[in-house]
């Protein structure tokens, strides 16, 4: 659980979107924040008139030696971490055949490795309070997939996995874990954030294709406001009970609830074959 009295936040990717508004929130409400982006320049203006709440740091969670240095200087400075928010990630746009190796494993290296390098960094420091809570940001694209996306559904899915372990792992020590699953948000993920694969195939145009048109078109028209999704953390962070997914916006609860749907479908229409795949009772 989160400490409540002056909780001490460390977010990773303070430079736009939603780590942006989440520090800026963090700070007006008299709270510490370890405010971090790769270049700590697009962050002077969150601590500026905060000096005293706020650490602003170089981080990029690609970096292992950057992790360590953060994390070290955030505990010299406040003692203690409450939150962690692992932020830090962005989009790939390519059919799965188009998709290029190194972009790919790039973006998983920000998305996937960088999040559980931060987490590993952090949890002794949690441990030791006994206390804390690790919000990691997946998407709705964590739990359902379209076209073009399918390496970036595999990155968050990724974190989804790796979450739901964690979570029942340090919930003994006094540690929450809670996914944070947004839909699509106006901030610069399909915007300038976004990546995308030189290699197109034309069998995919139809499908890959237009979806990459489709989020480019979207970008900047997004129905979800970053600011009310980061109050919307703050919020579920505040609880006792925070959960440990809390999806953000109508299309996020739409669509996940469809994917829930079609998972109730195949189960129930396969249940014979999936119970006949055991040893029959009383065998073997
Ligand atoms: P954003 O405005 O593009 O912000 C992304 C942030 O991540 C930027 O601060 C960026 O920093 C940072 N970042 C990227 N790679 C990094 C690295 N290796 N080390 C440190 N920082 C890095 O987009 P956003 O929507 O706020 O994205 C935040 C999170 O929300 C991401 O994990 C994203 O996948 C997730 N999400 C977004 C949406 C949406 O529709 N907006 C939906 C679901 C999930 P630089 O400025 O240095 O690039």
């Amino acid at each position: 659980m989160m400490q409540h009295d002056n909780p001490v936040w460390l977010i990773t990717g303070c430079s736009t979107g939603f780590g942006r508004e989440l520090a800026r929130l963090i700070l007006a409400r008299g709270w510490r924040g370890v405010v971090t982006a790769r270049d700590p320049s697009t962050v002077a203006d969150i601590a500026a008139g905060h000096e005293n709440q706020a650490l602003v740091l170089a981080l990029d969670v690609t970096q292992r030696a950057q992790i360590a240095d953060a994390v070290a200087a955030a505990q010299q400075r406040f003692g203690r971490v409450d939150v962690l928010v692992n932020n830090a990630g962005y989009g790939y746009l390519a059919a799965i055949e188009e998709g290029e190796e190194a972009a790919v494993r790039a973006m998983f290296e920000a998305n996937v490795f960088g999040l559980i390098d931060m987490t590993k960094a952090v949890l002794p420091i949690m441990r030791a309070q006994s206390s804390g809570l690790i919000v990691n940001v997946s998407s709705i694209g964590g739990l359902t997939s379209f076209a073009a996306t399918g390496y970036y559904h595999g990155s968050k899915y990724a974190v989804e996995g790796i979450s739901e372990s964690l979570a029942i792992e340090v919930k003994p020590l006094g540690i929450d874990v809670m996914i944070v699953e947004p839909g699509p948000f106006r901030t610069n993920w399909a915007g300038p954030s976004i990546k995308q694969s030189a290699t197109r195939i034309d069998a995919y145009a139809a499908t890959a294709g237009e979806r990459r048109k489709q989020t480019e078109a979207r970008s900047g028209k997004q129905a979800g406001d970053p600011v009310r999704a980061a109050q919307a953390i703050i919020d579920a962070a505040l609880s006792d009970t925070p959960p440990l997914r809390l999806l953000l916006g109508k299309a996020a609860l739409d669509l996940a609830r469809k994917k829930l749907d079609m998972m109730k479908n195949d189960f129930d229409t396969w249940e014979s074959t999936t119970l006949g795949a055991d040893f029959p009772p009383g065998e073997g």
